[in-house]
């Protein structure tokens, strides 16, 4: 523990505002009344919420304090598989609160914001410059309304074909939100097991999919972490029947300036750019999860879309076969512009974060193979999973092994997902940790691993240096006690 990043150091006790109160206290003054109380105020008396009573200090400390109890990544590393919650630079924060920006009023008329309508045109340029998708929409508000999006044009493609397909193939080793998208469209979804080594296998494609199919989701790079090395084959078999592919793009952050997902056959993709693309994932926040398609699918994309035409740009709505409208107005504007600074910014090194991101991934893999059990070994993307397999004889669980890293000062990796992989713990470093904090995290690990062999007993307890103990997580879920 000698060299962990956490402290148990100065951390201060706060209670309740409700116990911090004072009857009579207050946070301001105002001038003192020159009238005759109205029959309205004693009415009105003793009849409000019951708010504490407090001075302009106590709220002021209060929320202070409260604030430091938060981690996030501007704190340390947060090493959360599946979420790329990685360190966004501030500039980009800069560009999207500038007035001119921030404060441009939705319902101006085209004439009046065309700098605004001009930076969503190029970002929907750029995107497609990434992904190798000519057509983008920036509508859909998060990945899981990408995906949503993304259904509804399979739905209209095949409508346009007379055609009402009912399913659509989803391997286990999707993101869990793409079942979900794809029922709330209307289609019955079909798990496809993936093989030994965590990827899909064309034959077992082959055998799922008929005139019935819609067509597939792959998440690619998968929720293993994994590249899906047959996704052309895949692709061809799902054509071959008429069906589409959508790739579940989120993990974009692995692949980008290297992978085509036109020419892995492709035909709707969305990306989360509150992951990949400069804006903070997992604050529950606005998100973007733009949609990518091909030019043959281009006429399903929602309205309005910006239009260039000679230097000046305008919206239309002139698309009959389009989906409709996905999002008010344009989609959250403010996220749009982050993504527009950070790939201005980054330019070609935007392939460079991907192989930064790919590289760390595979450091922390190799130097804790043997120490955790590795289900799949073989180089990863930008995660890799291992399992409580080696620890399972001392009776520690990956939820012992979660816990016990608050201890040394990290926030937990996943846990417990993918669903494929038995007492997973999904790390996902991100292209942003230094070598520095990779070594201390894997230190950390390699550190709880003899914990659990030489004192599993503590692991059981762990955390024990934070503020807030080991919680019954079902009792909390379950029967949430709000007032503390
Ligand atoms: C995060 C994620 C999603 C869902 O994105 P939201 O913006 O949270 O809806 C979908 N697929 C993958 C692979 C993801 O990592």
């Amino acid at each position: 523990m000698k060299n962990a990043v956490g402290t148990t150091g100065l951390i201060l006790n706060e209670p309740l505002l409700w116990k911090i109160g004072k009857k009579g206290r207050s946070g301001f003054s105002l001038p003192r009344r020159d009238i005759d109380l109205s029959p309205l105020d004693s009415a009105l008396e003793g009849q409000g919420p019951d708010f504490p009573d407090l001075s302009e200090v106590d709220v002021v400390r209060h929320y202070t304090r409260l604030s430091t109890w938060n981690f996030g990544v501007d704190t340390g590393m947060y090493p959360l598989g599946s979420c790329t919650m990685k360190y966004n630079p501030k500039t980009n924060e800069r560009q999207a609160s500038l007035p001119g920006l921030a404060q441009a009023h939705p319902l101006l008329p085209p004439q009046l914001a065309q700098g605004t309508l001009k930076i969503m045109y190029d970002l929907e340029r750029y995107l497609a410059e990434v992904t190798g998708l000519p057509a983008v929409t920036l509508q859909p508000a998060a990945g899981a309304q990408g995906e949503l999006t993304g259904m509804l044009i399979f739905y209209a493609f095949h409508k346009r074909k007379h055609q009402k397909r009912s399913k659509i193939l989803i391997p286990d080793t999707a993101h869990g939100t793409n079942p979900a998208s794809a029922a709330l469209c209307g289609y019955k979804s079909i798990p496809v097991n993936s093989n030994k080594e965590g990827i899909l296998d064309p034959e077992t494609v082959a055998g799922q999919m008929d005139e019935d199919t819609a067509g597939i989701m792959i998440t690619n790079p998968n929720t293993l972490g994994l590249f899906e090395d047959n996704i052309r084959q895949v692709a061809a078999i799902v054509h071959a029947k008429g069906g589409l592919v959508y790739a579940d793009g989120a993990n974009m952050n692995a692949v980008m300036g290297i992978v085509n997902m036109a020419d892995l056959g492709v035909d709707v993709l969305h990306l989360n750019l509150h992951k990949t693309f400069s804006t903070p994932h997992g604050g529950g926040g606005p998100g973007s999860g733009p949609v990518c398609v091909t030019r043959e699918i281009e006429p399903f994309l929602p309205v309005p879309r910006v239009i260039r035409h000679e230097d000046q740009y305008r919206l239309s709505d002139d698309r009959p076969e389009s989906i409709g409208k996905i999002h008010a107005f344009y989609g959250n504007f403010g996220i749009q512009i982050r993504a527009y600074a950070y790939i201005l910014s980054m330019g070609a090194d935007l392939k460079k974060a991907s192989q930064f991101a790919v590289l760390s991934a595979n450091y922390i893999k190799e130097r804790l193979k043997g120490v955790y059990h590795l289900p799949y070994d073989k180089p990863c993307m930008h995660e890799c999973v291992f399992t409580d397999k080696h620890q399972q004889q001392y009776k520690v669980t990956t939820l012992d092994i979660a816990k016990r890293l608050i201890d040394y000062g990290f926030h937990p990796p996943t846990i417990y997902f993918p669903l494929v992989v038995q007492g997973a713990i999904m790390v996902e470093p991100t292209e942003t940790e230094p070598k520095e904090n990779l070594d201390q995290l894997v230190d950390a690990l390699i550190s709880i691993a003899a914990e659990a062999a030489e004192k599993p007993e503590r692991l059981r307890k762990a955390p024990v240096n934070p503020k807030v103990r080991r919680l019954d997580e079902t009792t909390a879920a379950r029967k949430p006690c709000l007032a503390g």
